[in-house]
């Protein structure tokens, strides 16, 4: 009952996140990033006995998954045995990547351990490879070394993956929209980037993960080639989409104004195929490719006259779901193409697959694909298996979650967007509460840019310390 009031109270105080002005104890930013030098402020006693019994496997230790594996074992206590796989031993955080850029901040510092959740949580870590499922009474996961683990509750957690482009190869031509060797490749490229170069991106047709993080990266990109590229530097934004996705006032701003003779963005562009080496692109409004030359900056609308050849080419691919759900086809949405997998958001299990639960990027919930989000959605997630492995399966007739976001504008002044969720019953989906968002800062702020730093620091030690 209580933790059910919790959760109705997510929106308004979840990790103090709401209030972009909200303020925290400690703001040394760059010990915070380091999970292992990060004190949670969730108590760390793991109850003996709640009444909850069962394993639950989580496939995917990125925000969604890892917040899963914590809050199953201190609100479910010692006899949910959680276990808790991924690849790799270590998370790269998306969230503040696009920083890497220019060089406020490395991969390393953004780099998460799952040791707090072995240590302080008794969560069992698996580092594999998921390549199959097993639904059903005897449910079971199969691990690409042919390990195989049973389940009563299974959580896919996997994120995303990425539409194949014809001739994108990104060992060239980055993404770096999945966190890591990518970003780190992206840095080293804009650091070779000639004096009076052009950076080009592209963004993919919503939904995307983290809907203002394009956008963010154009302007962290422009401010950085401003300084250290000549006046003649561009960067060109190339968006499938017909308008800016989010934080559309302040972006355009940023373009417009702060940005104004660097940045130009074009709508409407999508790639057709991508020519790596010579960082040439076929898109729907022809090539773009060596001769022309620059006629414009800000917002423009029509094609692709007078854009310049890529210096550096930074392509993000259309989103799906993770690829253990799209390959194995489970939960998968029919409202969405075959995209996204299809939950009941009341409590995050497959509206096609009894006892799998999808929370993260990989869902399809009416809520934006982000971070935050991914937190909340695995609280709720986790709050729902608890009660049902406790042999109540009532869902939770209102859950709210609410969404966070700030954007740095530079290398010192950030924005904000904020949105609170609810349930709606007649679609059965979240939807944003009337008067409650999306609600976006009047203007990039250094304020902003240390709350942003503080509430980053405030997720990331709700997830993973
Ligand atoms: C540049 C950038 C900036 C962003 N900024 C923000 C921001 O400011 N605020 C915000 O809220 N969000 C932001 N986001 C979005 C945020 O990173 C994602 O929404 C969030 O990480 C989604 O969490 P997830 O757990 O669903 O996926 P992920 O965090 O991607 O984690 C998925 C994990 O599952 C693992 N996995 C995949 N398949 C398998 C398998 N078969 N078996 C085992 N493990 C598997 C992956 O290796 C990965 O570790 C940003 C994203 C980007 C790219």
């Amino acid at each position: 009952m209580k933790r059910r009031q919790f959760m109705g109270l997510l929106g308004a105080s979840a990790l103090g996140l709401l209030l972009p002005g909200a303020s925290f104890a400690d703001d040394d930013d760059d010990d915070e990033r380091d999970s292992t030098r990060t004190t949670s402020s969730t108590a760390t006693t793991v109850p003996a006995d709640t009444g909850a019994t069962g394993r639950v496997v989580v496939v995917g230790g990125g925000m969604a998954g890892v917040t899963a594996a914590k809050f199953l074992r201190l609100w479910g206590g010692s006899k949910v045995q959680v276990t808790l796989i991924n690849p790799d031993t270590t998370y790269p955080s998306n969230i503040m990547s696009n920083l890497v850029l220019n060089g406020s901040t490395t991969m390393a510092n953004l780099t998460y351990k799952y040791d707090k959740l072995t240590l302080l949580y008794g969560v069992n870590f698996v580092q594999g490879t998921v390549t199959g499922i097993t639904p059903g009474t005897a449910g079971a996961v199969t691990l690409a070394n042919g390990r195989i683990i049973p389940y009563d509750k299974l959580i896919l957690a996997p994120g995303i993956e990425f539409d194949a482009i014809p001739g994108l190869d990104s060992n060239v031509v980055t993404h770096a929209w999945k966190a890591g060797a990518q970003t780190t490749l992206l840095a080293s490229q804009l650091k070779a980037m000639p004096v009076g170069g052009t950076f080009v991106m592209t963004i993919p047709a919503s939904p995307y993960r983290c809907p203002p993080g394009p956008y963010e990266r154009a302007c962290v990109v422009a401010d950085w080639v401003k300084k250290n590229k000549g006046s003649n530097a561009r960067v060109i934004v190339l968006d499938a989409n017909p308008f800016i996705q989010a934080e559309r006032t302040g972006f355009e701003h940023a373009f417009n104004v702060t940005h104004r003779g660097v940045i130009t963005y074009i709508p409407n562009v999508t790639i057709a195929s991508v020519n790596s080496l010579s960082r040439t692109l076929q898109t729907n409004w022809g090539t773009l490719e060596q001769t022309c030359n620059l006629s414009g900056t800000g917002i423009i609308n029509g094609g692709l006259v007078g854009i310049r050849s890529a210096s550096v080419l930074n392509v993000i691919p259309p989103h799906k779901a993770g690829r253990i759900i799209t390959d194995s086809g489970i939960g998968l949405n029919n409202a969405s193409a075959g995209r996204w997998a299809g939950v009941d958001v009341r409590s995050y299990e497959s509206t096609a697959v009894k006892n799998i639960y999808v929370i993260g990027d990989s869902s399809s919930t009416g809520q934006p694909k982000a971070g935050h989000i991914a937190n909340q959605e695995a609280k709720l997630c986790a709050d729902a298996i608890t009660r049902s492995l406790r042999g109540d399966n009532t869902p939770n007739p209102s859950p709210k979650t609410n969404s966070a976001c700030y954007s740095p504008i530079t290398a010192t002044t950030a924005s904000w967007l904020t949105v609170v969720y609810t349930y709606d019953p007649v679609n059965m989906k979240m939807v944003a509460v009337p008067g409650a968002g999306p609600t976006e800062a009047n203007a990039a702020t250094q304020d902003n840019f240390k709350e942003m730093q503080q509430w980053f620091a405030n997720l990331m030690a709700d997830s993973f310390a």
